[in-house]
């Protein structure tokens, strides 16, 4: 049975692009996105980027298509909203404004929500400790990237990078402190994972491995080292965490996101998408959840199928870029687990490289740095399972 009312919550890239892609697909029930945050849909990545930078304004931040034209698919978008529990069988999502709403089919498109230090190593006086993930986080940020200021980041993951990045080009003298040896080792493995580590080096920024925050002090920083960092500001990205807890009673898997089928179903007639939807790629033999915008869009497309009647798996090949120090960084595959990842163009002396991902006899991932023409010509190799050999063959 088609649904008459479909609930979306998250007013976000996944919630919004699900709405559109429901429209698109002849869905002409009734339509509701509730979110939590106070703003209009707004897209993430310039968050730590250009309008973090004040390059880019807060009226080119709105998703596209923006508000106004959600009006004309005939969504009803309400802001400044949390859904706070729902009940599968009655169908039935209750507010944090005390209301209730009915649904034929719902979508989970919750997102993340950035993780904290344990408090035990927080002054009670002391730089200020902000995190990166909505736009009024970037707002609160965003005054203290002034020239001479010292911004010290925890967290070398993708975020953190693009934000001492934007720090040093403000001015700032940026430090980044990271855990682990090498930074975006999970992401890309230990070789290339220290290659784009020295972009921060490039630009006299300091990066400190294999350290992490010990304890916030009046005037900045202690390490576990016993460094002490002067401190303006102190920006923290150590990770996120699934937006799950409205659907606690439901009894749905909610261990590291939703658990949803191949099909992005999650139970009958509701459907995850985003970064909160963990589900088995059959292309990897891999249930994960993936945080990056390009899954939130993809995801959001397929659920929307899916919703109505669709039964196709959802098997993409991941992809993100992350833009730091001038340099773009794009990744497309899945870099876990790869036996030999090797640079077959560009010169790594130049930090301009593209570098390919084996595991067996099969390409499984591209990583270019300042390369994009050349990385994305790997996207439909990938799509097609491409050998080796004939990957190699393909390098410009
Ligand atoms: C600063 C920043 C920079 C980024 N840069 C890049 C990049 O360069 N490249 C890249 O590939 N990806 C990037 N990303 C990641 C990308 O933005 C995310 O993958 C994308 O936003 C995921 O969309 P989503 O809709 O699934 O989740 P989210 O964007 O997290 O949205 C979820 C929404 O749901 C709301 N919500 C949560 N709980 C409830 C509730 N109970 N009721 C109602 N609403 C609720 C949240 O407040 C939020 O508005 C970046 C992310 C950030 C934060």
């Amino acid at each position: 049975m088609r649904p008459d009312h479909i609930a979306i919550v998250g007013a976000s890239l996944a919630g919004v692009r699900t709405a559109e892609a429901l429209r698109r697909l002849g869905f002409l029930g009734a339509l509701t996105i509730v979110g939590d945050e106070p703003h209009v849909p707004y897209d993430r990545p310039p968050l730590s980027k250009g309008y973090l930078a004040g390059t880019r304004r807060l009226d080119q931040l709105p998703l596209h298509p923006p508000a106004p034209m959600l009006e004309d698919l005939d969504v009803e978008v309400v802001t400044g909203i949390a859904a706070t529990g729902v009940d599968l069988a009655a169908r039935i999502l209750t507010t944090s404004d005390g209301h209730t709403i009915e649904f034929d089919a719902l979508v989970a498109a919750t997102g993340t929500r950035l993780r904290h230090l344990p408090p035990e190593t927080m002054a009670t006086t002391g730089p200020p400790v902000l995190g990166l993930r909505t736009l009024s986080d970037a707002d609160r940020l965003k005054p203290f990237l002034t020239t001479g200021a010292n911004v010290v980041v925890v967290g070398a993951g993708f975020i953190g990078a693009e934000v001492a990045s934007t720090a040093s080009q403000a001015g700032c003298n940026a430090s980044v402190v990271e855990a682990l040896p090498i930074p975006l080792q999970r992401q890309l493995g230990a070789e290339m994972g220290a290659l784009c580590g020295r972009l921060h080096q490039r630009q006299d920024v300091r990066l400190l491995t294999n350290t992490t925050l010990a304890q916030v002090d009046k005037t900045g920083v202690v390490l576990s080292t016993g460094e002490h960092l002067a401190a303006d500001v102190i920006v923290v990205g150590i990770g996120v965490l699934p937006n799950v807890e409205w659907l606690e009673d439901t009894g749905l898997d909610l261990s590291n996101g939703v658990l949803c089928d191949s099909t992005l179903r999650a139970h009958t007639d509701m459907v995850a998408v985003g970064d909160v939807a963990r589900w088995p790629n059959t292309r990897y033999n891999e249930t994960a959840r993936i945080e990056h915008w390009t899954n939130a869009v993809e995801s959001a497309e397929h659920a929307a199928a899916t919703l109505l009647g669709g039964n196709d798996p959802f098997e993409p090949v991941p992809y993100f870029w992350s833009d730091q120090y001038g340099a773009k960084i794009q990744c497309i595959g899945r870099t876990t687990g790869y036996d030999e990842v090797r640079v077959v163009a560009g010169s790594t002396d130049d930090l301009k490289f593209l570098a390919l991902y084996r595991k067996g006899d099969a390409l499984v991932a591209a990583l270019g740095v300042s390369m994009v023409r050349q990385v994305m010509g790997f996207r439909q190799l990938l799509l097609d399972r491409v050998s080796w050999t004939n990957a190699l063959d393909a390098v410009p």
